[in-house]
């Protein structure tokens, strides 16, 4: 049976596990964007005698737990059609020509079945591109999977009545052909949500459960800047369990089930020697008070030294929601980064691997700044980003490569400086705000502003 299809099978008219767009929060460009397809599969010869031509794909793009598989779930709810689900990688096995044969029962099956959607989730596991780079030899296998996977879409008609959508978070990898006409010539983005977006999510979730009146749905959306969908899923799912010993859930069980989700369980009771726990005040102290008083660094909402997970402090930002960032944003952000470290070498006299995640992050965005947003003085305008999958070769030349490295170094030394300059002025206030770290562990913005007095810099919105 190797060589039949995977694919889970929801039957139409399977009324109590149907699902549709309401189940689906935020998310309205999108729902926008298949509404067209609902209303071909409700009524495909409607559509076709006005001459309508539906796309036989589309591409659902975005990170992880975004609800791409609901909302392809809610197209087939919506339209009350058959839905077929699998994923790239069920397609992929070790014996050669069972993908493709697997490709080929799936679209038997949607066929007699037609109208109907086939969902294929991670379809990079099938659709990276093919051997670019002949040195490196193919995947023979998983490339005739490929070609098996075009052959079908092209075979079929427009108006077959068989809609195929699939999932990725990597439209750069995949193969050309896959995106050509005819195919999946149509991408819908799935982002994370917004601030209102939050709110809705938490709205869906929260429906089923009993809550205590405690429970402030604003406040929850303020606290989950980045967070998917799937992961508000899991707050809700963790507050009710925390909150299982005490009855209903409310407010402060929702906060540590938040807590949790970020870092991993809170690991009060692990042992940390009191120089340890100071080190980390002056660090995450750092942080804060470089946000407070640099205008574009990201709100802060709290700082803690509970070790969560891999982090050890971590101090909690509302990233404001935008979608172009300035050189001026990030240089304060790079900078308030940098308070961590620069705050251990100030007061501490010496500097530790605490600061190692602060150092990649601002590494990384630094090299993104100079040689993809082109933001160096000496390097204006261009942009040297390739997502050729196998580029063994930079596209620039070596004095260029020399060049983005000096100019790395200098933007960040020169934002540690600032970040220096600024802590030195404000020691007084980082050194209570350390203490006030060491002895409550957790702090909020509220205690930043006793100690500070109201930040500078209001909000922007
Ligand atoms: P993806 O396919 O993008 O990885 P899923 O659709 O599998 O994400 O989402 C996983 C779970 O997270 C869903 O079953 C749902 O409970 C929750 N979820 C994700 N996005 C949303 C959303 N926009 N609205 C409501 N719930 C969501
Ligand atoms: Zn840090």
């Amino acid at each position: 049976n190797v060589g039949k299809s995977k694919a889970q099978v929801y039957e139409k008219g399977d009324k109590t596990n149907r699902i549709t767009f309401k189940d689906v929060a935020g998310q309205a460009e999108a729902k926008q964007e298949v509404e067209e397809i609902v209303e071909f599969l409700k009524q495909p010869q409607k559509y076709t005698e006005l001459g309508g031509k539906i796309p036989k794909g589309a591409l659902l793009v975005g990170p992880p737990g975004t609800g791409k598989t609901l909302l392809a779930k809610a197209v087939a709810g919506e339209a009350d059609v058959p839905f077929f689900s699998l994923s790239g990688s069920d397609f992929v096995e070790m014996f050669v020509g069972v993908g493709a044969s697997r490709v080929r029962d799936l679209f038997r099956q949607a066929k007699e079945k037609a109208p109907c959607i086939i969902f294929i989730d991670e379809i990079d596991a099938v659709g990276r591109a093919r051997g670019k780079n002949p040195s490196m030899g193919g995947n023979d296998e998983r490339e005739n999977t490929l070609n098996q996977l075009l052959t079908e879409m092209d075979g079929f008609g427009s108006n077959s009545g068989v809609i195929i959508l699939a999932a990725t978070n990597r439209v750069d990898i995949l193969d050309k052909a896959l995106l050509r006409a005819g195919r999946f010539d149509r991408q819908i983005h799935v982002d994370l949500p917004d601030l209102n977006e939050r709110k809705e999510v938490f709205g869906v979730h929260l429906k089923p459960l009993k809550l205590d009146h405690s429970v402030d749905i604003d406040l929850l959306a303020r606290q989950t800047p980045g967070f998917s969908g799937a992961d508000i899923a899991n707050v809700c799912n963790e507050a009710a369990l925390i909150a299982a010993r005490h009855g209903r859930p409310g407010k402060q069980d929702f906060l540590d089930a938040v807590d949790r989700i970020i870092g991993g369980l809170e690991k009060k009771t692990k042992i940390m020697t009191a120089a340890e726990k100071n080190t980390i005040a002056l660090h995450e102290a750092g942080h804060a008070t470089l946000s407070w008083f640099l205008e574009h660094a990201n709100p802060l909402i709290k700082v803690t030294i509970v070790p969560r997970g891999r982090a050890l402090g971590a101090a909690w930002y509302l990233p404001e929601e935008r979608q172009i960032t300035t050189k001026e944003q990030m240089l304060d952000e790079m900078c308030a980064t940098l308070g961590g470290r620069a705050a251990e070498e100030l007061f501490t006299g010496h500097i530790s691997t605490g600061a190692m995640n602060d150092l990649e992050r601002v590494t990384k965005q630094s090299y993104g700044m100079i040689a993809y947003a082109g933001m160096s003085d000496k390097l204006p305008n261009l942009c040297y980003y390739s997502n050729e999958e196998y580029s063994f070769s930079k596209p620039y030349s070596d004095r260029t490569a020399e060049l983005i490295d000096e100019e790395v170094k200098r933007m960040i030394n020169e934002q540690y400086d600032r970040a220096k300059a600024i802590l030195s002025e404000h020691k007084d206030g980082h050194n209570k705000l350390a203490r006030l770290l060491v002895e409550k562990e957790v702090i909020f913005a509220e205690d930043v502003e006793r100690i500070f007095g109201k930040r500078p810099w209001t909000s922007r919105s």
